[in-house]
């Protein structure tokens, strides 16, 4: 029985996973200073990963994500 549980988690671990891959792919990043979605990844060195605006140039690690429709 403690088996059949285990299973059963690993299964239930399986599908966030999964949903949570889902849920990235169907979402898109928005700039929080004038809402395009025109945005990259930006590598900084020190800071890590932030997110760069191509439209207004705004650089930060703070972005909005918003559902693709
Ligand atoms: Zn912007």
């Amino acid at each position: 029985m403690i088996v059949h549980k285990d299973a059963e988690d690993f299964n239930e671990l399986d599908r966030k996973i999964e949903e949570e891959a889902r849920k990235r792919t169907d979402s898109v990043l928005v700039c929080p200073q004038c809402n395009s979605t025109n945005v990259t990844y930006y590598m900084g060195l020190k800071t890590g990963v932030q997110y760069q605006c191509k439209e207004c140039g705004y650089v930060g690690a703070f972005i909005i994500e918003r559902d693709k429709e």
